[in-house]
């Protein structure tokens, strides 16, 4: 028996009560399932510990139930799955494919402001000198593990073999320079975004990533990641961000905009769902 073709996620993070974007993304992945009776799945993503509340894991189901989504069990929860993303890291580190890097926020910053384009998620950097290194690591000094690009490019004879469909836009070249090197495990020990995702999207069989187009540029690092873990691409579709009365993004910190609050003034899921151009 082969598994469904068509397998989608929503993967929040509970870090806020979702909001009308939420829902539009939500429901965007979850109608796309539908059409392609596929399955719809669940994916919490609380990794960063600071930021991250159970009480918002409870929220986000409530609303997402509310909007008449449905999604298959179990959830998966990033937290309780940080052998797999360990296991992922170890891999790259093996491979020669990370470096520690001690810099400080305020290193990162003036770095940055001293650079041409000022892009502080474009960071390139190097490892320490061994005996450097070494000495940090045995003081106790904290690190972040990035990814170098320059030892990726090594590994695989460049980038152009990387490639990804994007609906609408046919097969796109990777360009994962866009992202720099990122931090795929941060100094306070958590995991990042970036490859958590990509482990999980592979474990959960994920044949297609529908999330909002400022997600965009995370497919070029996420595709590379995939290349140097050896894990399946997905289709990638990148749908549209809806915007408040001032044309702005909507985001979290909008308070009046979460579901709770339209739900509060009486607001029905089937007239969010026809504002939205569902139904
Ligand atoms: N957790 C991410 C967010 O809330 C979404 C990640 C994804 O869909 O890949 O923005």
């Amino acid at each position: 028996m082969t598994g469904p073709i068509f397998v989608t996620r929503f993967a929040p993070s509970p870090t806020g009560f979702l909001h009308r974007g939420h829902a539009y993304s939500a429901l965007t992945a979850f109608v796309a399932a539908q059409l392609a009776r596929g399955r719809f799945l669940l994916r919490i993503e609380d990794l960063d510990r600071t930021r991250c509340r159970p009480e918002f894991v409870t929220a986000i189901e409530e609303d997402l139930a509310w909007i008449g989504t449905a999604w298959d069990q179990p959830v998966r929860r990033q937290s309780h799955h940080l052998d797999a993303y360990s296991a992922a890291l170890a891999s790259l580190e093996a491979k020669g494919l990370l470096y520690r890097c001690f810099k400080t926020r305020s290193d990162l910053e003036s770095q940055i402001a001293g650079a041409p384009h000022g892009a502080m998620d474009a960071y390139r950097g190097a490892p320490l000198p061994a005996t450097e290194e070494a000495r940090r690591v045995s003081a106790g000094e904290p690190y972040a593990w990035r990814l170098s690009l320059a030892a990726a490019e090594r590994a695989l004879g460049g980038f152009a073999g990387l490639t990804f469909a994007v609906e609408g836009e046919g097969f796109v070249q990777a360009r994962p320079q866009l992202g720099g090197d990122v931090v795929l495990a941060r100094k306070d020990g958590a995991m990042a975004y970036h490859l958590a995702c990509v482990v999980d999207d592979a474990l959960q069989g994920v044949t297609h990533v529908i999330r909002g187009v400022d997600l965009a540029e995370a497919a070029h690092v996420q595709r590379l990641l995939q290349a140097l873990l050896d894990l399946p691409t997905p289709v990638y579709r990148h749908h549209r961000l809806l915007t408040g009365p001032d044309g702005k993004r909507l985001a979290k910190r909008d308070r009046a905009e979460t579901l709770r609050d339209l739900r509060g003034r009486g607001m029905t899921a089937a007239e969010l769902r026809g504002e939205m151009g569902f139904d």
